[in-house]
């Protein structure tokens, strides 16, 4: 072999190597269901905080979550997400500064929502949340036939549609989900956490379905260290289309300090320290003007396309608030994919990895 063959080689090599490095080992994936992008930038909302037909004590809440400025606001409500997040990692979303997100599925709802995140593309075929099995091929295949995640992936969710949209049938993918029976009783799926459910805190003043599935979602997570893990909320969105903007505030805020507690383990824990990507967002966003449209979501709803995420961690950059650029729900996946050195799909359909926020 003469000098320039092997020169090329070295390089080849050395660029296909690149191409494959790891930014990170582990990510958990969390969405807060339906949580709006006017909150999640802005705070509280002065004309949904002051009214009286949204909120029960009025007083108290304000003193809670008001301060006039924008910024102060937002980080009484999600503290994590601007205390944590925002400094040392990267969030898309905010438009008074042109970073835009959005959905590209043209339902607006959830099981449309996550089928896009886990698939890399919106199929409108997808046009229900009762829809069956999900026919898309996902990360969740993607990672269960790689053996290197072999037994290192999991969903816990509250709603009950998951082990439909990550087609756990076809894929064996462990999808833990409603961790409650029908008389409201805690119970642990298939895992032995014995006491965990005296664990639930109790922050909006009863026990949620989501204080639940956080605390067997860690629970989970510290015993096994699973690669890929996912935990998806839902009080956020159940709360806002029961009218409840109390509710829908104290379920957010609940949600970023479980977001607080998981990232203090994972950045305690000697397995995970340093080596995982913790990525927050939502599966769609909510109606704007209009005094009620903030309830609702949908194909027919003006501006429930926009959502956000928030990510923080290994191969994440840190730069805070993005002030340009237009994203998609669509590249997730695939960043998901790259994060692990993996190329999810050549497919034109798929979104491509969200590279601005990547190391
Ligand atoms: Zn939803």
């Amino acid at each position: 072999m003469n000098k320039i063959p092997s020169v090329l080689f070295i390089l080849c090599v050395a660029v296909s190597f690149a191409q494959d490095v790891p930014k990170t080992q582990n990510v958990i994936l969390v969405t807060f269901d339906g949580y709006r992008w006017q909150e999640m930038f802005k705070g509280a909302q002065k004309k949904l905080i002051g009214n009286k037909k949204l909120v029960r004590d009025i007083p108290t809440l304000e003193k809670k979550y008001w301060a006039d400025d924008a910024i102060a606001r937002r980080e009484k409500l999600t503290p994590f997400i601007w205390n944590t997040v925002a400094k040392q990692g990267s969030i898309i979303g905010e438009r008074k500064h042109s970073s835009k997100m959005q959905v590209t599925n043209i339902h607006r709802f959830s099981y449309p929502g996550y089928s896009e995140i886990f698939s890399g593309w919106g199929n409108r075929k997808i046009n229900s949340n009762d829809y069956p099995d999900n026919p898309n091929h996902t990360i969740w295949d993607f990672l269960q036939a790689d053996a290197s995640f072999k037994n290192k992936i999991v969903a816990v969710a509250t709603w009950d549609a998951f082990p439909r949209i990550i087609n756990t049938k076809r894929n064996g993918v462990p999808v833990y989900v409603n961790i409650k029976d029908t008389a409201g009783t805690c119970r642990s799926g298939n895992i032995l956490l014995q006491g965990w459910d005296t664990k639930c805190p109790a922050s909006n003043g009863f026990i949620t379905e989501d204080s639940l599935t956080y605390h067997f979602a860690k629970e989970y997570i510290v015993k096994n260290h699973p690669r890929f893990a996912f935990i998806g909320f839902d009080e956020t969105d159940e709360m806002a289309h029961e009218g409840k903007y109390d509710s829908y505030l104290n379920s957010a805020n609940q949600l970023d300090g479980y977001m607080q507690d998981l990232w203090n383990f994972i950045q305690s824990d000697p397995q995970y320290k340093d080596n995982t990507t913790l990525i927050i967002t939502c599966d769609h966003g909510r109606g704007h003007l209009g005094m009620n449209m903030w309830k609702h979501h949908g194909g027919l709803v003006f501006s429930s396309n926009k959502i956000w995420v928030a990510a923080i961690g290994a191969g994440i950059k840190s730069q805070g608030v993005l002030k340009k650029g237009h994203f998609y729900q669509k590249q997730i996946a695939a960043t998901i994919t790259k994060l692990f050195g993996k190329k999810f799909s050549d497919e034109q359909k798929i979104g491509k990895p969200i590279d601005a926020i990547l190391n």
